[in-house]
């Protein structure tokens, strides 16, 4: 009987190689994961930056900073999501977090209190439209309700732990009061508002110039007159999205260093992204079958 492919020896080899490059991927997604939660902990373990007594800049540096090794993880952990489609979405939003971390440190109380503020104020205005949904929703099931409910008593609880509701401003502008142009001008960022703002903004919101690259390919019927087809471009996996997120957490982390007047011993994001990267490239540049030489039997 003839083997099937699952049965035959091109099988094993197959699996062997590919074995061989998710491993690499995988250990390279680690020691990335590892160096930007090491690079946080320096920072934020027993909470030893800030000086006890600007409360609110404090807070807003050390979980801007959380926030960003978050993303930058996250990145790092879903090597599946290294590719056009996925990756911008997550850098985009580092880029904009690191955007907001240099206009606060621009005048650090005043702004941080606003950027805490502005937040405290959308959630008040969730909580009510959860109130009137409440009021007026006499369509809703009673779970529905009994949901709605639960949810805005657990948003009024968060931001009575920071502030009485009835104090708490909501403002429907931007919080800054600016662009987010203005605001790179501002903390001289424009380079970064130019080459990645702008364009991973292009993803965000599925702009022609990131959709017509990564969905589109022309129709093949000459009677068709060049429209295009929908498609999902595969290309993967771009190390170069994880180079990014290392890049702009690095740029947190400096910003971060220089306000606390802090030295690190850790290494930096790009560094240890180097050192990875090597390996990796080693392993997944390989001709095909060619690393399984030594294992194989005769
Ligand atoms: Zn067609």
């Amino acid at each position: 009987m003839v083997p099937t492919f699952l049965e035959s020896e091109l099988f094993d080899i197959w699996v062997r190689i590919v074995n061989d490059k998710y491993d690499a991927i995988g250990h390279f997604s680690k020691n990335i994961s590892s160096n930007i939660l090491e690079n946080l902990n320096d920072r934020t373990d027993d909470f030893r930056l800030g000086d006890g007594f600007e409360t609110t800049t404090n807070t807003v540096f050390s979980t801007l900073l959380a926030r960003q090794a978050s993303l930058a993880e996250g990145l790092a952990e879903s090597p599946l999501t290294w590719n056009g489609h996925i990756a911008p979405l997550v850098l985009r939003s580092m880029i904009d977090l690191l955007i907001t971390f240099r206009w606060i440190v621009c005048s650090p109380t005043e702004r941080s209190t606003e950027y805490v503020n502005y937040g405290l104020g959308m959630e008040k205005l969730l909580v009510s439209h959860y109130q009137s949904l409440l009021a007026n929703g006499e369509d809703d099931t009673d779970d529905d309700r009994e949901l709605a409910k639960r949810v805005a008593e657990a948003n009024l609880a968060w931001i009575e732990s920071q502030q009485f509701q009835m104090f708490v401003a909501v403002n429907l502008g931007s919080w800054t009061g600016m662009s987010v142009r203005k605001m790179c001008e501002e903390t001289g960022s424009q380079d970064l508002y130019k080459f990645a703002y702008t364009p991973y903004s292009s993803a965000t919101h599925n702009m022609w110039n990131h959709v017509g690259k990564w969905n589109a390919k022309f129709c093949r019927n000459p009677m068709h007159k060049q429209h295009m087809v929908g498609q999902i471009i595969d290309a993967w996996p771009v190390v170069d999205f994880m180079y990014r997120a290392c890049k702009y957490y690095e740029q947190t982390l400096i910003e971060f260093d220089r306000f606390y007047d802090f030295e690190s011993s850790v290494i930096p994001p790009t560094a240890c992204f180097e050192e990875s990267v090597g390996p990796l490239a080693e392993v997944w540049n390989a001709p095909e079958g060619a690393e399984s030489d030594d294992e194989a039997g005769p």
